[in-house]
């Protein structure tokens, strides 16, 4: 069994064709998929998402840092709406990202610590999205560290260094297409991350693994990614599925 742990398989871009793709990722053995938010525009897909593939499909519910602009305090007030109202597995994304408007950042933090504590209230865990920003990201985690705080850095691409700390806050490593770039690095140090850290994801329809890369991703070339990761943990790909199954199952609670 395997668990992408971060795919929006909601975004337009699989709406020709969502049911193949879905069975694809079925016949590969992905069998659980759990879902980002991104911002209030795409709940009702999310949702229609969910009542197609119940037995499949978690949604998290958040404000990703590229959608907080000047309506940030509806948008946030639509997830505590949302969180109020019905389950979910996580909040996120959440998080800060300066690589395509740092014009935001103080909202960017403010959105982010306010979500944390949301996450907190309600013992979820959290998915951060981190772009040019580990610094940023850090300084939020070091003020709200406590035995609460816990979730995935999501799409993991820093240093070693980076690694640890991360993990210091009690989150897992998000491994997906980046990992497969010759150019990630990341495989350079990965082994000396143990694997108990570690979570699966695409992040579809972005970041398609080698030799998709600049293609649509979709959820079935997560096993791309565990073809590399045989080769770092020198483990079966049985035995990387389902420890980074388990390992999700630690985060979600299911
Ligand atoms: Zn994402």
């Amino acid at each position: 069994m395997i668990t992408d742990t971060h795919t929006h398989l909601y975004s337009s871009q699989f709406d020709e064709d969502r049911v193949e793709m879905m069975q694809r990722a079925f016949d590969a053995g992905i069998s659980r998929f759990f879902i980002p938010a991104i911002d209030s525009s795409y709940t009702d897909a999310m949702l229609d998402l969910e009542k197609n593939y119940p037995e499949n499909v978690f949604l998290m519910m958040g404000l990703h840092p590229t959608s907080v602009k000047e309506n940030v305090e509806e948008e946030l007030a639509h997830v505590k709406e949302m969180l109020d109202k019905r389950d979910f597995y996580a909040i996120g994304e959440i998080g800060i990202d300066l690589y395509w408007d740092k014009s935001f950042l103080k909202q960017q933090q403010d959105a982010f610590r306010t979500q944390i504590r949301w996450a907190k209230e309600k013992n979820l865990p959290i998915i951060i999205h981190c772009r040019d920003a580990f610094d940023e990201i850090f300084e939020v985690l070091e003020t709200e560290k406590d035995d609460k705080l816990f979730g995935i850095f999501h799409c993991f691409t820093g240093t070693i260094e980076q690694a640890k700390r991360a993990i210091s806050f009690n989150m897992k490593l998000g491994i997906g297409g980046v990992m497969t770039f010759k150019n990630g690095k990341i495989d350079k140090f990965l082994n000396e991350i143990p694997i108990e850290n570690i979570v699966l994801e695409t992040d579809s329809p972005y970041l398609a693994p080698t030799p998709f890369r600049g293609k649509r991703n979709e959820s079935s070339y997560i096993t791309n990614v565990i073809d590399k990761l045989v080769d770092v943990y020198d483990l079966s790909f049985e035995e990387i599925a389902e420890i980074t199954t388990q390992n999700s199952k630690d985060i979600f609670g299911i």
